[in-house]
């Protein structure tokens, strides 16, 4: 009978939903076994989500979108739920549009991600198949636990190394109309800045263990100087600065002292003001 016990006990366990997780380095090599000694089996590249379904050690088991073993530390905690975000949308049988529609999906619908490959998603509830990422907002509309929430509704126009003129882009541009209203991404204190030749009208806030958030290219402040919640209406979306010319967009930075830190982010895909960022920064 205690035999019994246990082993329903670890069943239990195993069933259990568990967190997502996100590639954090540039190439990530997937092996045979867990550790070095195996054989590459294939790379994946930052930003992928992975469908980890077991642990060894140091080492985590993936089933998607490839099968075989990569280092833990290159993994981040991700959400597995995101919420359609356009009308009828296709549900397909593999990730691309050469693929046959098993399904449609109507807007506001919230699914359950298990895996990406490329700008596509392998969903698992409440159909099974493949739905282009930019129709999806990752993090749903919980803003209890992130670390940061998205400052503004729009599409991301650029990301994190995106190709710039002026060197790698260590941002996130979400782009819309001039005049959207951008949102603080954290509770902290906000001033006011401006850099003609740059950032043109933005806002600094910083906020605990070193992190600071910056907002550019405002057509308008909003918040004054001080203390600011966080999903605080605090400017206007604009193209200011060295961004005259293109589409309006909010130019987004995460720093902690004195560098900018990684920010994922799928560029086209849709994002939802004051929804859970999807990526948890250590020490907050
Ligand atoms: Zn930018």
């Amino acid at each position: 009978m205690r035999t019994w016990v246990i082993t329903a006990g670890i069943l239990a366990a195993l069933a259990a939903p568990a967190a997502g997780h996100t590639v954090n380095t540039d190439n990530l090599n997937v092996r045979s076994g867990p550790g070095t000694t195996y054989s590459i089996v294939g790379t994946l590249t930052r930003g992928t989500m992975v469908n980890v379904v077991g642990t060894s050690g140091t080492w985590s088991k993936i089933d998607g979108p490839k099968t075989g073993w990569v280092s833990t530390q290159y993994l981040t905690a991700s959400s597995h739920s995101a919420t359609v975000n356009a009308s009828s949308v296709n549900v397909r049988s593999g990730p691309g549009t050469g693929y046959s529609i098993v399904g449609t999906l109507s807007n506001g619908t919230m699914v359950t991600r298990a895996y990406t490959s490329g700008d596509w998603t392998k969903i698992t509830s409440p159909k099974t198949g493949w739905v282009s990422s930019q129709y999806l907002s990752v993090g749903g509309t919980s803003t209890g636990t992130s670390d940061f929430i998205w400052p503004m509704t729009g599409q991301l126009i650029g990301v994190w190394d995106s190709q710039r003129a002026s060197g790698p882009h260590h941002a996130i541009d979400i782009g819309d109309k001039i005049g959207i209203p951008i949102y603080a991404a954290r509770g902290g204190t906000l001033s006011r800045r401006d850099n003609p030749t740059g950032y043109g009208y933005y806002v600094s806030v910083t906020h605990e263990a070193g992190y600071r958030t910056v907002y550019a290219h405002l057509s308008a402040y909003v918040a004054p100087n001080g203390a600011v919640a966080k999903g605080q209406y605090i400017a206007k979306c604009g193209d200011s600065g060295n961004a005259k010319g293109t589409q309006p967009h909010v130019h987004w930075e995460i720093w902690r002292y004195d560098a900018k830190v990684y920010m994922p982010g799928t560029v086209w895909s849709r994002v939802t003001a004051k929804t859970a960022y999807p990526y948890n920064y250590s020490g907050i």
